[in-house]
């Protein structure tokens, strides 16, 4: 089992943006067994790509917080394709260690991305697991969930988080 080092802020590979997967060969197939493995030694709930270094349009998740770990949700080439309402949550990041904020995202979300067979998938999720997808799809376009804050909001933080470090 390998482990990826997960990419800490400011990280300049937070802001960059991922590419399409175009064939699901050995390679990916093994990045994203160890990207989930990295994800659960991590203890977190979502992890894309440029976390661990690799620009491509694939993330992880697993919302049951250690709970059942033979499911996780594999995502390649995510996208949304429809969003509605507005709410208001707490979120973290694997690469903001201990530092959260309260994040607005959409409520509800439709959206459609390739499995590890390579079908392609259409789900729709509500509330949390709505917003910790829109959180990684936002990681595959180089934009980290301090980015979703206000100017004076995002400052503090940041500013928090790099003196912590
Ligand atoms: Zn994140």
């Amino acid at each position: 089992m390998a482990l990826y080092k997960i990419v800490i802020y400011p990280d300049p590979m937070l802001k960059r943006k991922a590419e399409e997967v175009h064939n699901l060969d050995h390679n990916i197939i093994k990045t994203i067994k160890d990207m989930t493995n990295t994800m659960y030694a991590s203890k977190g709930i979502g992890l894309a790509g440029p976390q661990v270094g690799i620009l491509s349009r694939v993330a992880v998740i697993d919302t049951s917080f250690g709970k059942d770990i033979s499911h996780p949700l594999v995502l390649i080439n995510p996208r949304i394709i429809e969003q509605e309402g507005y709410v208001k949550g707490e979120e973290g990041c694997l690469s903001f260690p201990n530092m959260y904020a309260p994040v607005a995202r959409h409520e509800r979300v439709l959206i459609e991305y390739i499995d590890k067979k390579g079908k392609e998938v259409r789900f729709e999720a509500r509330d949390f697991l709505a917003r910790v997808l829109q959180h990684e799809i936002d990681h595959l376009e180089g934009v980290c969930f301090i980015d979703r804050l206000s100017k004076i909001r995002r400052d503090i933080i940041k500013r928090k988080f790099l003196k912590k470090r």
